[in-house]
C-alpha cells in the first residue's frame, strides 16, 4: 500500500488524488487535510459566488471523495495540529496543494491605510471565509479603486456593483448581499499599470461587465492601439479587446439609468494611496510601455477619490517552515513538483497563481507520475493510522467527509430564496452543524 498526504482540498488536491487513484487502484491510501472544515478551497472561497457553473466542479470532486481510498481529514492544520516532518515520517508522498491565498503585497505609502484590502481578504469577505467575515468594508462611500487588470478586480468590481436581483442564483453571504445593497458607490476604477492589449482578464467575464442592470463600463478610446494592431493579438485576447472597444461606443443616453461609471483608468499605476486616517484618495501615475512592454512612469500625475481601494494584483503561496520557498515568485521552490525527497508541491503551490480551475487538472496528474517514478511499490509507511494516533493524542476535532456533507445538508436547509446555500462563515458554527 502507498501512502499520500495532499496538503489543501482545493482543486489541485483534488485532481491529484483523483490522478491517484487512477494510477494505483486499491493500492493507494489517500488522506487530504485541510485546516478548514470545509472542502474544496478555491471554489468555495475564491470562484464568484455568481460563477455557480464553475463551483459545479466540486460535484466531480465529490466523487473522488467518496471513494473508499481517498479521506478528507479537515479542521487539521499543519504546522499547528501535525508538521510536515510527522507527516513526511508517515506518508510515502506529501503533496503540498495549498494554493496561493494570501495577497501580493502593495508596497505603495498608504497601503496600509482603513479602507484598503487585498483582494484574498476582500473576496473571502464576500465569500464567506471565516477569517475575513468581519471585514466589514465601507461601501458607504461613492468611490472605490480597483488595483489591477486580470480577472480578480473583474470580480470584485462586478460584485460591487450588482443589484440584489442579480444575485440571484449566487450563493453570497448574507453579511455582503446586505452590505452591497446598501452602497453609495457611484463610480469604480480599474487601474492598469498597461494597456488593453495587455489586460489579464478573459473574454467572458469582462463581457458580463457590459450587462449590468445598473453599472455601465466606460473606456477611452485614446488609450486604444490602432484597431488593425487587434490582429496580432492571440485570440482569447482579441476577444477581450473587442468587448472593450464596444464599451467605447456605449452612449451617454445608454447610460442615464446606470448608477454606477465602471472606469477603465489604463496607463495608471498608484503611487500612494492618501488620507488621515482611513483612504480618502489615490495619486496615480501616467505610464507608457518599454520596449518590452514593461510599464514605465511618465512622471505626470493625477488624482483620483477613493473611499474603498481593493488591491487585484496576484496571490502567494503561504511559507511553511522548513519547505525551500521561492520568494521572489511566491511559490515553493521546486522542480516539475518536486519539492524535497517525499515532499512535492502541485498546482498554485508549485507554479504561482496563473491559468483556470481546469489548468489544475494536468497538473495533478503530473505530479503522480513523479510520485509513480520516485515512490516504491514495497512501500512500509504507517500512513493514516499513524496520523490518526498523532491526532487523537493531541485532541483534534477532525471533521470527516461525512461531517462536510451534514454541514452542506444544514447550509441548503438555510439557504434564503434563489440561493444554493447560506454557507456557515463560523468555524464553531460549522463544526456544530457537523455533529448533529
Ligand atoms: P492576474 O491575472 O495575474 O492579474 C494581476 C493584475 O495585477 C495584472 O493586471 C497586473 O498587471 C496587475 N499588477 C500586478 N502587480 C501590480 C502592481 N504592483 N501595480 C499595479 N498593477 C499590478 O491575477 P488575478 O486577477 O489575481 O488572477 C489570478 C488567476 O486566477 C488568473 O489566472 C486569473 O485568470 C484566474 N481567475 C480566473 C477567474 C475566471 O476565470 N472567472 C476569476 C478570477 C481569477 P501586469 O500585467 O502589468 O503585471
Amino acid at each position: 500500500m502507498r501512502h499520500i498526504a495532499i496538503i489543501g482540498s482545493g482543486p489541485a488536491g483534488y485532481y491529484t488524488a483523483e490522478a491517484a487513484q487512477k494510477k494505483f487502484g486499491d493500492d493507494v491510501a489517500i488522506d487530504i487535510l485541510d485546516r478548514l472544515p470545509v472542502p474544496f478551497g478555491l471554489i468555495r472561497f475564491g470562484v464568484a459566488p455568481d460563477h455557480q457553473s464553475i463551483k459545479a466542479v466540486s460535484r466531480r470532486y465529490e466523487k473522488v471523495a467518496l471513494t473508499d481510498n481517498v479521506r478528507f481529514v479537515g479542521n487539521v492544520s499543519v504546522g499547528k495540529d501535525v508538521s510536515i516532518e510527522e507527516l513526511q515520517g508517515l506518508y510515502d508522498a506529501v503533496v503540498l496543494a495549498t494554493g496561493a491565498p494570501n495577497d501580493r503585497e502593495l508596497t505603495i505609502d498608504g497601503a496600509e491605510l482603513a479602507g484598503v484590502y487585498g483582494s484574498a481578504a476582500f473576496v473571502g469577505w464576500y465569500n464567506g471565509h471565516p477569517d475575513f467575515k468581519d471585514l466589514n468594508p465601507p461601501l458607504d462611500g461613492k468611490d472605490v479603486v480597483v488595483i489591477g487588470n486580470g480577472n480578480v478586480a473583474l470580480d470584485v468590481a462586478r460584485i460591487l456593483s450588482k443589484t440584489c436581483s442579480e444575485f440571484e442564483g449566487s450563493d453570497i453571504v448574507a453579511h455582503a448581499l446586505e452590505t452591497i445593497a446598501a452602497s453609495k458607490i457611484e463610480n469604480i476604477t480599474f487601474l492598469g499599470r498597461r494597456g488593453p492589449h495587455q489586460i489579464a482578464m478573459t473574454p467572458k467575464e469582462l463581457g458580463e461587465l457590459g450587462r449590468l442592470e445598473k453599472a455601465c463600463p466606460r473606456v477611452d478610446m485614446g488609450d486604444f492601439p490602432p484597431e488593425g494592431d487587434d490582429a496580432m493579438l492571440e485570440p482569447g485576447m482579441r476577444k477581450a479587446v473587442t468587448h472593450l472597444r464596444e464599451f467605447g461606443g456605449i452612449t451617454e443616453s445608454h447610460r442615464v439609468d446606470k448608477k454606477i461609471d465602471i472606469n477603465f483608468d489604463f496607463f495608471a499605476s498608484p503611487l500612494t494611496i492618501n488620507g488621515d486616517g482611513k483612504v480618502e484618495s489615490v495619486t496615480v501615475e501616467k505610464t507608457r510601455l518599454d520596449q518590452d512592454l514593461r510599464s514605465q512612469g511618465t512622471g505626470e500625475t493625477y488624482d483620483i477619490k477613493a473611499s474603498l481601494v481593493v488591491s487585484c494584483i496576484g496571490y502567494q503561496t503561504p511559507p511553511i517552515e522548513g519547505v525551500p520557498y521561492e520568494h521572489g515568485r511566491g511559490r515553493f521552490a521546486n522542480d516539475e513538483g518536486r519539492i524535497l525527497p517525499g515532499l512535492y508541491c502541485v498546482g498554485w503551490a508549485r507554479r504561482g497563481p496563473s491559468g483556470t480551475i481546469g489548468t489544475n487538472r494536468p497538473d495533478g496528474y503530473a505530479i503522480v507520475d513523479l510520485l509513480a517514478e520516485d515512490m516504491s511499490a514495497s512501500a512500509t509507511k504507517n500512513g493514516r493510522a499513524g496520523l490518526d494516533d498523532i491526532l487523537a493524542s493531541r485532541h483534534v476535532n477532525v471533521v470527516t467527509f461525512r461531517d462536510w456533507k451534514k454541514i452542506e445538508e444544514a447550509e441548503h436547509a438555510n439557504a434564503r430564496d434563489g440561493s444554493p446555500r447560506e454557507k456557515f462563515v463560523d468555524i464553531e458554527a460549522m463544526i456544530a452543524a457537523s455533529q448533529i
